[in-house]
Protein backbone atom coordinates (compact mmCIF):
# COMPACT_ATOMS: atom_id res chain seq x y z
CA UNK A 1 0.00 0.00 0.00
CA UNK A 2 1.53 3.22 -1.02
CA UNK A 3 0.47 7.16 0.34
CA UNK A 4 -3.34 7.05 -1.34
CA UNK A 5 -4.21 3.42 -0.22
CA UNK A 6 -2.80 3.94 3.86
CA UNK A 7 -4.85 6.22 4.92
CA UNK A 8 -8.20 3.64 3.94
CA UNK A 9 -6.74 0.50 5.39
CA UNK A 10 -5.92 2.59 9.01
CA UNK A 11 -9.45 3.71 8.84
CA UNK A 12 -10.78 0.15 8.67
CA UNK A 13 -8.46 -0.47 11.94
CA UNK A 14 -10.72 2.36 13.52
CA UNK A 15 -7.28 4.18 13.63
CA UNK A 16 -6.61 8.60 12.47
CA UNK A 17 -5.26 8.74 9.27
CA UNK A 18 -2.25 9.81 10.45
CA UNK A 19 -0.86 6.83 11.20
CA UNK A 20 -0.43 6.03 7.44
CA UNK A 21 2.38 9.23 7.91
CA UNK A 22 3.53 7.23 10.76
CA UNK A 23 4.25 4.07 9.16
CA UNK A 24 5.26 5.25 5.62
CA UNK A 25 7.57 6.92 7.38
CA UNK A 26 9.41 3.99 9.75
CA UNK A 27 9.36 1.61 6.44
CA UNK A 28 10.76 4.03 3.91
CA UNK A 29 12.46 6.54 5.90
CA UNK A 30 13.87 4.43 8.61
CA UNK A 31 14.02 0.79 7.32
CA UNK A 32 11.98 -0.34 10.04
CA UNK A 33 10.47 -3.95 8.56
CA UNK A 34 9.24 -4.98 12.29
CA UNK A 35 5.74 -3.45 13.34
CA UNK A 36 7.25 -3.90 17.30
CA UNK A 37 9.52 -1.10 16.72
CA UNK A 38 7.41 1.39 15.94
CA UNK A 39 7.49 3.12 19.14
CA UNK A 40 5.42 5.81 18.41
CA UNK A 41 2.63 3.72 17.53
CA UNK A 42 0.66 2.00 20.82
CA UNK A 43 1.28 -1.33 21.27
CA UNK A 44 -2.28 -2.61 20.65
CA UNK A 45 -2.12 -1.37 17.46
CA UNK A 46 1.34 -2.68 16.57
CA UNK A 47 0.12 -6.01 17.59
CA UNK A 48 -2.79 -5.77 15.55
CA UNK A 49 -0.59 -4.50 12.89
CA UNK A 50 1.84 -7.37 12.61
CA UNK A 51 -1.59 -9.67 13.14
CA UNK A 52 -3.27 -7.96 9.21
CA UNK A 53 -0.30 -6.70 7.78
CA UNK A 54 3.25 -7.63 6.66
CA UNK A 55 6.41 -5.64 5.66
CA UNK A 56 7.95 -7.96 3.15
CA UNK A 57 10.68 -6.85 0.51
CA UNK A 58 12.63 -9.43 -1.47
CA UNK A 59 15.61 -11.33 -0.87
CA UNK A 60 18.72 -10.54 -2.35
CA UNK A 61 20.66 -13.49 -4.15
CA UNK A 62 23.94 -12.23 -5.52
CA UNK A 63 25.50 -9.11 -5.92
CA UNK A 64 27.47 -8.20 -8.83
CA UNK A 65 30.21 -5.27 -8.36
CA UNK A 66 31.06 -3.67 -11.85
CA UNK A 67 34.42 -2.83 -12.04
CA UNK A 68 32.87 1.28 -12.72
CA UNK A 69 31.23 1.46 -9.34
CA UNK A 70 27.74 0.30 -10.99
CA UNK A 71 26.07 -2.41 -8.64
CA UNK A 72 23.65 -5.18 -10.13
CA UNK A 73 21.77 -7.13 -7.84
CA UNK A 74 19.81 -10.33 -8.23
CA UNK A 75 16.59 -10.55 -5.79
CA UNK A 76 14.30 -13.03 -5.24
CA UNK A 77 10.50 -12.69 -4.96
CA UNK A 78 8.08 -14.93 -2.73
CA UNK A 79 7.07 -17.25 -4.99
CA UNK A 80 10.73 -18.01 -6.28
CA UNK A 81 10.74 -15.42 -9.65
CA UNK A 82 13.81 -13.52 -9.83
CA UNK A 83 14.40 -10.03 -11.22
CA UNK A 84 17.58 -7.80 -11.29
CA UNK A 85 17.82 -3.99 -10.46
CA UNK A 86 20.96 -1.91 -10.75
CA UNK A 87 22.74 1.18 -8.90
CA UNK A 88 24.52 3.67 -11.34
CA UNK A 89 26.56 6.26 -9.16
CA UNK A 90 27.65 9.12 -10.93
CA UNK A 91 29.83 11.85 -9.51
CA UNK A 92 26.82 14.12 -9.27
CA UNK A 93 24.01 11.29 -8.60
CA UNK A 94 23.26 7.73 -8.31
CA UNK A 95 20.05 6.10 -9.96
CA UNK A 96 18.59 3.20 -9.30
CA UNK A 97 17.35 1.32 -12.56
CA UNK A 98 14.34 -0.98 -11.08
CA UNK A 99 12.56 -3.87 -13.07
CA UNK A 100 8.56 -3.61 -13.27
CA UNK A 101 7.88 -6.75 -14.32
CA UNK A 102 9.48 -10.34 -14.46
CA UNK A 103 10.58 -10.69 -17.91
CA UNK A 104 8.57 -8.57 -20.58
CA UNK A 105 5.99 -9.01 -22.81
CA UNK A 106 6.52 -7.05 -25.82
CA UNK A 107 9.78 -8.61 -27.24
CA UNK A 108 11.67 -5.73 -28.84
CA UNK A 109 14.44 -7.66 -30.83
CA UNK A 110 17.28 -6.27 -29.54
CA UNK A 111 17.16 -6.43 -25.66
CA UNK A 112 17.82 -9.51 -23.57
CA UNK A 113 14.98 -9.40 -21.46
CA UNK A 114 12.42 -9.81 -24.03
CA UNK A 115 14.43 -13.26 -24.70
CA UNK A 116 13.54 -14.49 -21.55
CA UNK A 117 9.49 -13.74 -22.38
CA UNK A 118 6.81 -12.98 -19.73
CA UNK A 119 6.32 -14.34 -16.67
CA UNK A 120 4.11 -11.58 -14.22
CA UNK A 121 3.70 -7.97 -12.85
CA UNK A 122 5.42 -6.93 -9.63
CA UNK A 123 3.81 -5.61 -7.13
CA UNK A 124 4.05 -1.91 -5.67
CA UNK A 125 5.42 -3.98 -2.89
CA UNK A 126 8.03 -5.59 -4.84
CA UNK A 127 9.13 -2.30 -6.89
CA UNK A 128 9.12 0.12 -3.61
CA UNK A 129 10.62 -2.62 -2.23
CA UNK A 130 14.07 -2.73 -4.71
CA UNK A 131 14.67 1.16 -3.42
CA UNK A 132 14.36 -0.28 0.08
CA UNK A 133 16.74 -2.81 -0.36
CA UNK A 134 19.38 -1.22 -2.08
CA UNK A 135 18.97 1.55 0.06
CA UNK A 136 19.76 -0.37 2.81
CA UNK A 137 22.56 -2.12 1.44
CA UNK A 138 24.38 0.64 0.71
CA UNK A 139 26.00 2.18 3.47
CA UNK A 140 24.67 4.92 5.46
CA UNK A 141 26.49 7.71 4.13
CA UNK A 142 25.35 6.53 0.77
CA UNK A 143 21.75 6.34 1.11
CA UNK A 144 21.07 9.88 0.39
CA UNK A 145 22.82 8.86 -3.30
CA UNK A 146 20.04 7.44 -4.83
CA UNK A 147 19.24 10.37 -6.29
CA UNK A 148 17.23 9.15 -8.47
CA UNK A 149 15.10 6.13 -9.49
CA UNK A 150 14.26 4.94 -13.41
CA UNK A 151 11.88 2.47 -14.10
CA UNK A 152 14.15 1.07 -16.94
CA UNK A 153 14.71 -2.27 -15.67
CA UNK A 154 12.91 -5.53 -16.40
CA UNK A 155 9.52 -5.11 -18.20
CA UNK A 156 7.32 -2.33 -19.22
CA UNK A 157 5.80 -0.27 -16.53
CA UNK A 158 3.03 0.79 -18.22
CA UNK A 159 1.35 -2.56 -18.59
CA UNK A 160 1.57 -3.33 -15.02
CA UNK A 161 -0.03 0.23 -14.53
CA UNK A 162 -1.70 0.44 -11.29
CA UNK A 163 0.91 -0.96 -9.07
CA UNK A 164 3.61 1.43 -10.91
CA UNK A 165 1.60 4.17 -10.25
CA UNK A 166 1.20 2.77 -6.39
CA UNK A 167 5.44 2.93 -6.24
CA UNK A 168 5.64 6.01 -8.40
CA UNK A 169 3.31 8.18 -5.57
CA UNK A 170 5.59 5.78 -2.60
CA UNK A 171 9.23 7.45 -4.22
CA UNK A 172 7.61 10.89 -4.70
CA UNK A 173 5.66 11.63 -0.95
CA UNK A 174 7.62 13.28 1.32
CA UNK A 175 6.72 10.81 4.21
CA UNK A 176 7.96 8.26 2.15
CA UNK A 177 10.98 8.97 -0.37
CA UNK A 178 10.23 12.48 -1.15
CA UNK A 179 12.05 12.60 -4.42
CA UNK A 180 11.21 15.38 -6.52
CA UNK A 181 9.32 14.46 -9.48
CA UNK A 182 12.25 15.42 -12.08
CA UNK A 183 14.09 12.68 -10.62
CA UNK A 184 11.73 10.02 -10.99
CA UNK A 185 11.54 8.83 -14.43
CA UNK A 186 9.47 6.08 -16.11
CA UNK A 187 10.51 4.55 -19.73
CA UNK A 188 7.78 2.76 -21.94
CA UNK A 189 8.24 1.31 -25.47
CA UNK A 190 4.60 3.50 -26.46
CA UNK A 191 1.53 1.82 -24.49
CA UNK A 192 -0.58 4.61 -25.83
CA UNK A 193 -3.76 4.85 -24.02
CA UNK A 194 -1.82 4.05 -20.46
CA UNK A 195 0.17 7.18 -21.62
CA UNK A 196 -2.43 9.17 -21.40
CA UNK A 197 -3.85 7.85 -17.85
CA UNK A 198 -0.40 8.32 -16.70
CA UNK A 199 -0.24 12.21 -16.72
CA UNK A 200 -3.65 11.95 -14.73
CA UNK A 201 -2.53 10.11 -11.89
CA UNK A 202 1.13 11.11 -11.36
CA UNK A 203 3.62 13.46 -12.05
CA UNK A 204 6.82 12.10 -13.28
CA UNK A 205 9.52 12.34 -16.40
CA UNK A 206 9.42 10.39 -19.45
CA UNK A 207 11.54 8.75 -21.41
CA UNK A 208 10.17 6.61 -24.63
CA UNK A 209 12.09 3.89 -26.81
CA UNK A 210 11.81 5.04 -29.42
CA UNK A 211 14.78 3.38 -31.25
CA UNK A 212 13.76 4.16 -35.18
CA UNK A 213 12.20 7.41 -37.11
CA UNK A 214 9.71 5.26 -39.33
CA UNK A 215 7.13 2.78 -38.93
CA UNK A 216 8.48 0.13 -41.08
CA UNK A 217 11.88 0.17 -38.79
CA UNK A 218 10.05 0.25 -35.67
CA UNK A 219 7.78 -2.29 -36.47
CA UNK A 220 10.70 -4.72 -36.74
CA UNK A 221 12.40 -3.10 -33.71
CA UNK A 222 9.54 -2.53 -31.32
CA UNK A 223 6.66 -4.80 -32.17
CA UNK A 224 4.45 -2.76 -29.84
CA UNK A 225 4.88 -0.42 -32.58
CA UNK A 226 2.29 -2.41 -35.09
CA UNK A 227 -0.58 -1.90 -32.38
CA UNK A 228 0.56 2.06 -31.50
CA UNK A 229 2.33 3.43 -34.63
CA UNK A 230 4.61 6.46 -34.12
CA UNK A 231 2.23 9.36 -34.99
CA UNK A 232 0.23 7.80 -32.36
CA UNK A 233 3.27 7.75 -29.94
CA UNK A 234 3.96 11.28 -30.57
CA UNK A 235 0.56 12.25 -30.63
CA UNK A 236 0.33 10.94 -27.21
CA UNK A 237 3.92 12.37 -26.09
CA UNK A 238 2.55 16.15 -27.05
CA UNK A 239 -0.48 15.24 -24.88
CA UNK A 240 1.59 13.99 -21.92
CA UNK A 241 3.23 17.38 -21.84
CA UNK A 242 0.30 19.60 -22.92
CA UNK A 243 -1.31 18.36 -19.08
CA UNK A 244 2.50 19.21 -17.48
CA UNK A 245 2.58 22.43 -15.18
CA UNK A 246 6.11 23.39 -16.43
CA UNK A 247 7.61 23.14 -19.71
CA UNK A 248 9.38 20.01 -19.68
CA UNK A 249 10.82 17.60 -22.61
CA UNK A 250 10.40 13.89 -23.03
CA UNK A 251 13.77 11.80 -23.20
CA UNK A 252 13.88 9.77 -26.43
CA UNK A 253 15.66 6.99 -26.16
CA UNK A 254 17.32 5.53 -29.57
CA UNK A 255 19.65 2.28 -29.17
CA UNK A 256 22.51 2.45 -31.66
CA UNK A 257 22.63 -0.74 -33.58
CA UNK A 258 25.18 -0.77 -36.23
CA UNK A 259 23.73 -0.75 -39.96
CA UNK A 260 20.19 -0.93 -38.85
CA UNK A 261 18.94 2.25 -37.56
CA UNK A 262 22.26 4.54 -37.51
CA UNK A 263 22.81 5.78 -41.00
CA UNK A 264 22.62 9.57 -41.62
CA UNK A 265 19.31 9.52 -43.18
CA UNK A 266 17.51 7.97 -40.38
CA UNK A 267 19.26 10.81 -37.91
CA UNK A 268 17.36 13.18 -40.85
CA UNK A 269 14.40 11.46 -40.36
CA UNK A 270 14.73 11.74 -36.39
CA UNK A 271 14.95 15.18 -36.96
CA UNK A 272 11.89 15.53 -38.72
CA UNK A 273 10.01 13.56 -36.58
CA UNK A 274 10.86 15.48 -32.88
CA UNK A 275 10.32 19.27 -34.74
CA UNK A 276 6.61 18.70 -32.95
CA UNK A 277 7.29 16.86 -30.09
CA UNK A 278 9.86 19.07 -26.84
CA UNK A 279 12.43 16.25 -26.49
CA UNK A 280 15.68 15.31 -26.06
CA UNK A 281 17.49 12.42 -27.32
CA UNK A 282 19.45 10.06 -25.32
CA UNK A 283 21.40 7.65 -27.93
CA UNK A 284 22.58 4.27 -26.61
CA UNK A 285 25.15 2.18 -28.20
CA UNK A 286 23.81 -1.58 -28.32
CA UNK A 287 24.88 -3.26 -25.85
CA UNK A 288 25.31 -6.85 -26.75
CA UNK A 289 24.33 -9.71 -24.95
CA UNK A 290 24.26 -13.89 -25.99
CA UNK A 291 22.81 -14.92 -29.53
CA UNK A 292 22.02 -11.76 -30.46
CA UNK A 293 22.39 -11.00 -34.62
CA UNK A 294 23.19 -7.11 -33.56
CA UNK A 295 26.35 -5.20 -33.17
CA UNK A 296 27.29 -1.86 -31.41
CA UNK A 297 27.34 0.78 -34.06
CA UNK A 298 30.65 2.69 -34.18
CA UNK A 299 31.74 5.55 -32.04
CA UNK A 300 32.45 7.46 -35.32
CA UNK A 301 28.24 6.00 -36.53
CA UNK A 302 27.16 7.34 -33.00
CA UNK A 303 28.98 10.69 -33.41
CA UNK A 304 27.97 11.61 -36.97
CA UNK A 305 24.23 10.96 -35.66
CA UNK A 306 24.71 13.27 -32.50
CA UNK A 307 26.05 15.75 -34.93
CA UNK A 308 23.48 15.86 -37.13
CA UNK A 309 20.80 16.24 -34.48
CA UNK A 310 22.52 18.84 -32.57
CA UNK A 311 23.41 20.88 -36.11
CA UNK A 312 19.24 20.93 -36.38
CA UNK A 313 18.83 21.72 -32.73
CA UNK A 314 17.81 18.95 -30.87
CA UNK A 315 19.39 17.81 -27.59
CA UNK A 316 21.34 14.90 -28.00
CA UNK A 317 23.66 13.08 -25.66
CA UNK A 318 25.35 9.39 -25.89
CA UNK A 319 24.52 7.80 -23.31
CA UNK A 320 27.88 6.32 -21.11
CA UNK A 321 27.70 2.74 -21.04
CA UNK A 322 28.03 1.49 -17.53
CA UNK A 323 28.19 -2.09 -15.56
CA UNK A 324 28.31 -3.99 -19.35
CA UNK A 325 31.07 -6.15 -17.93
CA UNK A 326 28.64 -7.69 -15.15
CA UNK A 327 25.46 -7.57 -17.83
CA UNK A 328 24.08 -4.60 -15.80
CA UNK A 329 24.09 -2.06 -18.53
CA UNK A 330 20.76 -1.39 -21.25
CA UNK A 331 19.17 -3.94 -22.24
CA UNK A 332 20.97 -6.79 -21.02
CA UNK A 333 19.48 -7.50 -17.17
CA UNK A 334 17.49 -10.75 -17.92
CA UNK A 335 17.26 -12.29 -14.36
CA UNK A 336 16.96 -16.08 -14.49
CA UNK A 337 12.95 -16.27 -15.90
CA UNK A 338 12.70 -19.20 -18.12
CA UNK A 339 8.87 -19.04 -18.95
CA UNK A 340 7.76 -18.40 -22.49
CA UNK A 341 4.77 -19.43 -22.62
CA UNK A 342 2.35 -16.60 -21.93
CA UNK A 343 3.96 -14.38 -24.03
CA UNK A 344 1.85 -14.40 -26.94
CA UNK A 345 -1.36 -14.63 -24.63
CA UNK A 346 -0.09 -11.24 -22.89
CA UNK A 347 0.49 -10.02 -25.85
CA UNK A 348 -2.74 -10.41 -27.90
CA UNK A 349 -4.54 -9.16 -24.74
CA UNK A 350 -2.40 -6.32 -24.27
CA UNK A 351 -6.22 -4.79 -23.56
CA UNK A 352 -7.23 -6.42 -21.10
CA UNK A 353 -3.93 -5.30 -18.67
CA UNK A 354 -4.57 -1.67 -19.30
CA UNK A 355 -6.67 0.55 -17.09
N1 LIG B 1 10.01 -1.50 -21.39
C1 LIG B 1 10.44 -0.16 -21.06
C2 LIG B 1 11.44 -0.14 -19.92
C3 LIG B 1 12.80 -0.73 -20.25
S1 LIG B 1 13.94 0.59 -20.30
C4 LIG B 1 10.97 0.51 -22.32
O1 LIG B 1 11.03 -0.15 -23.34
O2 LIG B 1 11.25 1.69 -22.30
C5 LIG B 1 15.35 -0.15 -20.97
C6 LIG B 1 15.91 0.68 -22.10
O3 LIG B 1 17.07 0.01 -22.64
C7 LIG B 1 14.91 0.83 -23.22
O4 LIG B 1 15.05 2.06 -23.84
C8 LIG B 1 15.38 -0.28 -24.12
O5 LIG B 1 14.88 -0.11 -25.42
C9 LIG B 1 16.88 -0.17 -24.02
N2 LIG B 1 17.55 -1.39 -24.46
C10 LIG B 1 17.03 -2.63 -24.56
N3 LIG B 1 17.93 -3.50 -24.99
C11 LIG B 1 19.08 -2.81 -25.19
C12 LIG B 1 20.40 -3.18 -25.59
N4 LIG B 1 20.69 -4.44 -25.87
N5 LIG B 1 21.33 -2.22 -25.66
C13 LIG B 1 21.01 -0.94 -25.32
N6 LIG B 1 19.80 -0.54 -24.91
C14 LIG B 1 18.84 -1.46 -24.85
Amino acid sequence: MGPKQLPDFFKTLGEPSFRAQQILQWIHQHYVDDFSEMTNISKALRTRLAEVAEIRAPRVISEYPSQDGTRKWLLQLHDGQCIEMVFIPEAERGTLCISSQVGCALDCTFCATARQGFNRNLSAAEMIGQVWIAKRLLDTDQRRVVSNVVLMGMGEPLLNFDNVVTALQTLLDDHAYGLSKRRVTLSTSGVVPALDRLSQQVDVALAVSLHAPNDALRNELVPLNRKYPINELMAACRRFLERKSQRERITMEYVMLEGVNDRPEHAQQLVQLLRSVPSKVNLIPFNPFPETRYRRSSVAAIERFRAILERQGLVAITRKTRGDDVAAACGQLAGQVNDRSRRHLHFAKLEDHLP
